[in-house]
């Protein structure tokens, strides 16, 4: 489709834009780019509009549906996941950034999942696999009568096979490894991430059962269980396992944990088979060869700052209109295999998300760490949940039903059809926050001043918009006090700044460990998959705190944890100047 010359200008910062030729633009054998900005985004709309024509019934003409699609972009309200904005209506084509693969327990199905992580690394996806069901180190091999070498030893090859294939020369993949906590090589599972730089493209979770947790309480031993015979062939005590777990999330993040009963309760096609794994953020779990395409709105940009208020209706217009976007991915998507193509399509699985929460509850004057931004939380995303729903609804109503909807939960009890088993994700969205300029997710600023760490060491400084306008409005906007938040990142113990405006720009490191977590948890009961969070601990935070950090995701019924103790790695992505 041509694009039109009457197209409305793009709102992006200069960072954006930076961010947006460096890593989006097509580029051409030189190097040199292709398109403009906004030749990207037309591109992007005009392909993911063309999907319409598959479908008889559309309430719109491809043209004024690409329109619409451009317009939810350029303005900065929506974003598709990376690997659309740079694929779509390119040769390649995958869109999708979260894939699980099953790793067998045989040489063929072992090395056939790192063959297709790697094809699904060129094309800018992330791979999850659960190693759960590898036999463990020193048992016997039936064929050659030799020992196995266990899951961690092949989750080496699979982190040396990711090293050499960048993605599509964009970034390197990224992978999720999981271990089920009755695995026999649980421990070493746990510890393998000791020496730093092990495993370095491999976020790692230990999958906990309920039955685990009820052991951590009863403080009871429970089996480990080899994965061929589901025979016992061990016994540790679950309250030590979950106290080394707080431990080495202590000293370096790693592993983090996921619920996995959990997951599987809310699995809503478990006709289908059980979900064993998620993408590497953990936001997405999905079934062996499932993948998943998320796109994520800027809250920010439906503030109504003077009536303290959220724009409902521009929100709920720009709900529906992303649904029927992110449905229209899966048939624009070509994935790297028809494994991966036929369990798509099954399901039709999105995720759509949210970023710029914190800014809006900086636009609205309220405070990250309040029962006000709680209940705010709650009602956003009970919104964006419902109408998600609806126009999943009103497609289904278009389309049909995902093809796997009568054996679903929601066909089971005639919960009406639906277009996608899932809808609602929330994503880190690590770029498209840059891109959107916004606070990422539903994550608190990590300081009202930073220098971002992006794309092989190049630096971003950026400061809070909405902070540096409240200060000028409150006539304390002066060079020494914009000085000093570059260097400290925080205004919490500066009497420079008014009180009320003290506790409202809050940041990530202001925050306590609770109040995170009950921000995940807030938003986690409104969404069909997981949220994406990281509990943000002062260096000084103690093991304890850990533990109680934990528990409370159990209690409050997240998916999964992940927390990260201030300076507990040398390499860190987001830095102050003080921290450096
Ligand atoms: N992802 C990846 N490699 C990366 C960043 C992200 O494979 O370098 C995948 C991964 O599955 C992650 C998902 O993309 O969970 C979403 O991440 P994010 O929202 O940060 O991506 P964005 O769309 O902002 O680039």
């Amino acid at each position: 489709m041509q694009m039109p010359d009457d197209l409305p200008d793009l709102s992006l910062s200069e960072n954006a834009e930076l961010v947006l030729r460096k890593r989006y633009v097509r580029k051409g054998p030189e190097g040199e780019e292709m398109e403009t900005p906004q030749e990207l985004f037309w591109r992007v709309a005009a392909a993911i509009a063309a999907s319409e024509t598959a479908y008889e019934q559309t309430p719109f003409s491809q043209e004024a549906l690409a329109r619409r699609f451009y317009d939810l972009m350029a303005s900065c309200r929506f974003f598709p996941n990376s690997p659309t904005l740079m694929n779509a209506g390119t040769e390649l084509g995958q869109l999708a950034a979260c894939f699980v693969l099953p790793v067998g327990d045989s040489m063929e199905e072992i090395f056939d999942a790192i063959k297709y992580a790697a094809l699904i690394h060129k094309s800018g996806g992330g791979t999850g696999f659960s190693f759960s069901r590898l036999r463990a180190a020193d048992s016997r091999v039936g064929s050659t009568g030799g020992v196995a070498s266990g899951p961690i030893s092949f989750l080496r090859i699979f982190n040396t096979a990711t090293e050499q294939v960048k993605q599509g020369g964009t970034r390197r993949g990224a992978n999720m490894g999981i271990l089920r906590v009755d695995h026999p090589d649980i421990l070493e599972f746990i510890r393998v991430k000791e020496r730093e730089g092990e495993l370095n493209n491999f976020n790692l979770s230990v999958a906990l059962t309920e039955d685990f947790m009820r052991r951590v309480e009863a403080d009871a031993e429970y089996p480990l269980i080899a994965p061929q015979s589901e025979k016992e062939v061990g016994r540790l005590r679950a309250r030590e396992v979950f106290t080394l777990l707080v431990q080495k999330a202590w000293e370096s993040g790693d592993p983090g944990i996921i619920f996995l009963d959990r997951i599987n309760r809310d699995n809503p096609t478990p006709q289908l088979g059980d979900i064993e794994a998620t993408n590497p953020c953990g936001e997405q779990p999905l079934l062996p060869y499932e993948a998943c395409n998320l796109g994520s709105i800027n809250l920010s940009r439906f503030a109504d700052a003077p009536a303290q208020e959220l724009d409902w209706e521009g929100l709920r217009e720009s709900v529906h209109l992303a649904v029927r976007f992110l449905d229209n991915v899966i048939d624009a998507s070509v994935y790297p295999l028809p494994q991966i193509t036929d369990q798509v399509k099954r399901n039709r699985k999105i995720g759509l998300g949210i970023m710029g929460w914190a800014d809006l509850l900086y636009q609205l004057r309220i405070a990250y760490d309040s029962r006000q931004a709680l209940s705010l939380g709650e009602k956003v995303m009970d919104f964006i949940q419902k109408e998600a729903r609806s126009a999943s609804k009103d497609l289904a109503r278009e389309r049909g039903p995902f093809p796997a909807y009568a054996d679903s939960v929601f066909g089971k009890q005639n919960l009406g059809p639906y277009r996608n088993a899932t809808t609602t994700t929330i994503a880190p969205t690590g770029t498209l926050s840059i891109l959107a300029g916004c606070s990422s997710g539903i994550e608190p600023l990590f300081a009202l001043s930073f220098v971002r760490e992006v794309m092989d060491g190049e630096r971003l400084v950026e400061t809070n918009p909405i902070f540096r306008q409240a200060m000028e409005e409150a006539g304390c906007a002066s060079q020494r006090l914009l000085d000093e938040v570059a260097r400290k990142g925080t205004v919490r113990d500066m009497e420079l700044v008014p009180d009320d405006m003290r506790n409202v720009f809050v940041t990530a490191m202001d925050i306590d460990g609770e109040a995170h977590l009950r921000m995940q948890a807030a938003f986690q009961k409104y969404t069909d998959n997981a949220v994406s969070k990281t509990v943000n601990l002062p260096h000084e935070a103690t093991q304890e705190d850990i533990r109680h950090i934990y528990w409370l995701a159990y209690e409050q019924g997240c998916k999964g944890v992940t927390v990260y103790r201030d300076g507990c790695k040398s390499v860190q992505v987001l830095s102050t100047e003080e921290s450096r």
